[in-house]
């Protein structure tokens, strides 16, 4: 893992910087890929795109921030948001589908999965805030997009949908999404609704790609 130099970045809400240490290289031989497409690794920190302010306390997206050259003085760490922070934030971007309301329900949606990736139970027990933002995240993703059909298929597994599941992978695939169909076939074949670790055969440069997704 290396860092590039900081950067400090202007929050858009009350000026003030805001330090940002972008990952350059990576070791990604240990990262596990999920089938909810999260990857976490020992040796990856995440970079969020989405953050609170150390200063203002504002959520802001970091993307999105002007860069100060000349800055550091007065510049701080921005922090993760908490659940609840990332579902009033997501409160603002309901009116219409955007990449903001994807990404905000698909980390909610991660997050709900992380009770079950160290469980080896069998079923899973959605709350009903959980299965509304699995079934509203199913509504705006786009079935021409290989990675969003995929991501939907994963969702009705979860959801227990099995059949409107396999209907998803009725298409030819191709490359890396060849494996994962495999998998969730395998998956959809046995009724089993938990999030599940992807063992891919293209190792460890494969899952960096996923995790970009
Ligand atoms: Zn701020």
């Amino acid at each position: 893992m290396k860092y590039g130099p900081e950067t400090y970045l202007i929050c858009s809400d009350c000026g003030g910087e805001l330090i940002h240490r972008p990952l350059v290289a990576v070791d990604a031989r240990f990262a596990t890929l999920w089938s909810d497409g999260y990857v976490d690794s020992p040796t990856v920190p995440e970079q969020p795109l989405v953050a609170r302010c150390g200063h203002c306390q504002m959520a802001v997206w970091l993307p999105e921030l002007a860069v100060n050259p000349d800055g550091g003085g007065d510049a701080c760490e921005y922090q993760p948001l908490t659940l609840a922070e990332t579902q009033s934030l997501l409160d603002h971007h309901v009116s219409q589908p955007s990449d903001y309301q994807l990404h905000l329900r698909v980390k909610l949606w991660h997050q709900a999965n992380h009770r079950y990736r160290n469980d080896s139970g069998p079923g899973v027990d959605w709350t009903e805030a959980e299965r509304a933002n699995m079934e509203a995240l199913l509504a705006i993703l786009d079935m021409h997009q290989v990675q969003e059909r995929l991501m939907a298929t994963e969702l009705l597994r979860q959801l227990g949908q099995y059949e409107s599941a396999s209907a998803l992978l009725d298409r030819q695939f191709e490359g890396m999404a060849l494996d994962v169909v495999g998998l969730l076939r395998q998956q959809l074949d046995q009724r089993h609704q938990r999030v599940f670790r992807c063992q891919l055969d293209q190792g460890a440069d494969t899952c960096r790609a996923a995790d970009n997704r």
